[in-house]
């Protein structure tokens, strides 16, 4: 995902290349030759690593929000069965998921095993057990933020649980599940930077964030910061730890698992948007969505959510019981 660029406008990653480049020349030299040397810094201009589509200037829609709906009202569980479920799937023997496999804690790809893990994985999987009667019987499927619509309406994949805010925007192109968690839009920023929340960014400050996500809008709306964005918000990280950007916004159970990766990182600052979280189903699935929110009552009332949620994020950001299902019918 990284490619090489070589051009950044920002000089301080830059400065620390040269100097770091001069350094090594002068060691190189002095360990061949016996006697003093005098090596004059080379002038090298080493390119800061880009990841692939990142926008330092990206157009973010100003239009209001649409608020024609409410965004937690799904469809009641009502007497959809697993096979009915199971009729919907593109093959009946696996469950085709969307996630992230780069968002710590939610959906990550464990180096040592190869296996997905994460909050919304166990999520998945405990729907696969109770729709396929085996959690072994899914297929993880990488996807970005922007990527998500569009997979579960190609038939890509099922259904896609990866850390998607339901609005009334996405309503009008997917089917959402009841809501499994509730997060909202945060910073993550050195533990140096003096930037305490929202009110201390400025026209100066570069912020980092997802592209195809909620949070460049939000950040757009509420500060001055100039948004930057890439297709995977991930890739954030390496920008904040380069200095190419000040700071990373997006929801704070993502932010969380950012800053268990960096500990020079921390979250500062309230939440300043509502990010109710839904399993995506391509337009028109209601079977799917209804017998997915009868499996989210019984992991809400058997204690698999709060299980789930324990293992992965209490840690975190505290204690919290799962959302209650709001339905449209
Ligand atoms: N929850 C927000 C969204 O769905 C931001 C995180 C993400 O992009 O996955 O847009």
């Amino acid at each position: 995902m990284i490619e090489h660029r070589s051009t950044v406008s920002r000089d301080a990653p830059k400065r620390r290349l040269r100097w770091a480049a001069a350094l090594t020349a002068g060691l190189f030299a002095a360990a061949a030759c016996s006697g003093p040397v005098s090596v004059e810094p080379p002038q090298v201009d080493v390119p800061t690593p880009l990841p692939e589509g990142i926008d330092f200037d990206p157009d973010i829609s100003t239009d209001p929000a649409d608020e024609s709906c409410d965004p937690l009202a799904s469809y009641s569980p009502g007497s959809v069965t697993a096979e009915q479920a199971r009729d919907t799937l593109g093959d009946q023997e696996l469950l085709v998921v969307g996630i992230s496999q780069s968002t710590n804690l939610m959906g990550y790809r464990d180096p040592s095993t190869g296996q997905p893990t994460g909050f919304d994985v166990d999520i998945a999987k405990a729907i696969a057990g109770h729709l396929m009667g085996d959690e072994a019987k899914v297929k993880w499927v990488p996807m970005t933020s922007g990527e998500r619509e569009e997979a579960v309406n190609s038939g890509t994949v099922d259904m896609v649980v990866r850390t998607m805010t339901m609005n009334c925007e996405r309503w009008g192109n997917v089917e959402f599940s009841s809501e499994y968690y509730h997060g909202g839009q945060r910073l993550l920023v050195p533990t140096d930077s003096g930037i305490a929340g929202l009110a201390d960014l400025t026209a100066d400050h570069r912020v980092c964030t997802g592209a195809g996500s909620t949070s460049p809008k939000n950040i757009a709306e509420q500060s001055e910061a100039q948004p930057v964005t890439v297709p995977d918000f991930n890739d954030c990280l390496v920008l904040l730890q380069q200095g190419t950007v000040d700071a990373i916004t997006t929801d704070d159970c993502i932010l969380a698992g950012m800053a268990i990766q960096d500990p020079t990182l921390e979250v500062v600052g309230e939440a300043f948007s509502e990010e109710p979280y839904g399993i995506a189903f391509a337009k028109g699935n209601t079977d799917l969505a209804r017998y997915v929110n009868g499996v989210l009552e019984t992991m809400r009332s058997d204690g698999t959510w709060q299980s789930i949620y324990d293992t992965w994020l209490a840690e975190h950001l505290g204690d919290a019981t799962a959302p209650a299902p709001v339905y449209q019918d």
